[in-house]
């Protein structure tokens, strides 16, 4: 049987690609949503043909913990919200997935990994790409040496933000700007194609054009990822520009993609051609692969200690960019489950 999932916000990002993708997962689908608005919840109820009395508010959301239908938890809040509503679902017996960056600080990660390892529940982030082709293709080119030893990757995931009052200009709802939103991919990426943690990071602002819409975050910002093995990542991300490109140079060529973070429509070349991969539904099998970990008690791939782990990434990255100094990183501690 399906196990039953309760969407936590029903945004773009619930109503553009989560809610379509629970159409076509095979061991879920969607049970419940909750949402302040009593429109939305109409309009999902008739659109997914939900029951009634599986429509909450973030009131009566405590209430889940009595209710059979729902297994999985997905928040889909702004960044500063993630926190308080995996933490409510932990305690609710519900298993959590939470979405990117798994929270806007370091702290507020450790509590909700605690909270749902307190609880029994299985705790995963939100990292889709995971599960795109393309994507494992970077990995086991990476990991695999396939080309030879990757000596240098460079990331950029950026994009023009518009709307300057949006949640996502705004540090208290955000954590941060685009770091926290799109280079948080890059960091991701660096990691996986190696399939190593990074023991350093060296970080740079860059100068603010529209200071009054990039108030109390940054605008862009400029780093680098050093690895054990001498690889060095070269990031870059901005809410003034569009950049959407991911290439590792390796020992006998290079791989990259362009677009490299997008639902659909990446595109991936090598020194020796071009990559071919059927599309697949990144978030359908995100979910799937979750509500699989939940039956069979595994650990996801993208576990909510790995959301801690770039938490950790991005703080030093910040904290680099303001002291203009070199930040080692130490996540022994997170060597393993990767
Ligand atoms: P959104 O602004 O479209 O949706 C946010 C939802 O939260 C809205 O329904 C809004 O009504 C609700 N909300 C409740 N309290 C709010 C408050 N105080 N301020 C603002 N909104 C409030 O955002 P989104 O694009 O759906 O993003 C939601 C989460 O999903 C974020 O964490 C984001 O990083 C993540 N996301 C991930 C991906 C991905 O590819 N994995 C893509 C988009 C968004």
């Amino acid at each position: 049987e399906k196990l039953g999932v309760a969407l936590v916000g029903l945004g773009e990002y619930a109503s553009g690609q989560l809610g379509p993708a629970l159409k076509e997962t095979v061991y879920c689908r969607l049970t419940a949503v909750v949402s302040g608005s009593d429109e939305k919840r109409k309009k999902w109820l008739a659109d997914y043909q939900l029951k009634p009395e599986n429509l909450y508010s973030y009131d009566d959301f405590d209430a889940i913990k009595d209710n059979p239908d729902i297994d999985i938890v997905y928040v889909v809040l702004p960044n500063a919200m993630h926190a308080e509503y995996v933490i409510r679902a932990a305690r609710a017996g519900k298993h959590v997935i939470c979405e990117k960056p798994l929270a806007t600080s370091v702290e507020e990660g450790k509590r909700m990994v605690e909270a749902c390892n307190e609880a029994g529940v299985l705790l995963s982030v939100g990292y889709r790409l995971h599960f795109d082709l393309f994507h494992q293709e970077m990995m086991r080119l990476g990991q695999n040496r396939i080309l030879g030893k990757v000596n240098r990757i460079i990331a950029d995931d950026s994009m023009d933000i518009g709307d300057p009052n949006q949640w996502r200009v705004k540090r208290e709802l955000a954590g941060g700007g685009p770091l926290m939103n799109n280079g948080i991919y890059c960091v991701q990426a660096a990691q996986y194609i190696i399939g190593q943690l990074p023991i350093a990071v060296n970080a740079l602002f860059l100068p603010k054009t529209d200071p009054e819409k990039f108030t109390d975050i940054e605008e862009g910002i400029q780093w680098e990822m050093e690895f054990a093995d001498g690889m060095i990542a070269s990031c870059e991300t901005s809410y003034s520009r569009n950049g959407n490109s991911l290439r590792a140079d390796t020992d006998d060529g290079w791989f990259e993609l362009s677009p490299a973070y997008e639902y659909s429509g990446l595109k991936g070349r090598t020194s020796t051609g071009v990559l071919r991969f059927p599309e697949v539904n990144q978030q359908a099998l995100q979910m799937d692969d979750f509500a699989i970990c939940v039956k069979t008690n595994k650990h996801s791939k993208v576990l909510g200690e790995m959301g801690l782990r770039d938490l950790i990434i991005l703080e030093a990255i910040y904290k680099s960019a303001h002291n203009g100094q070199k930040e080692p990183l130490d996540l022994d501690a997170f060597k393993s489950p990767s």
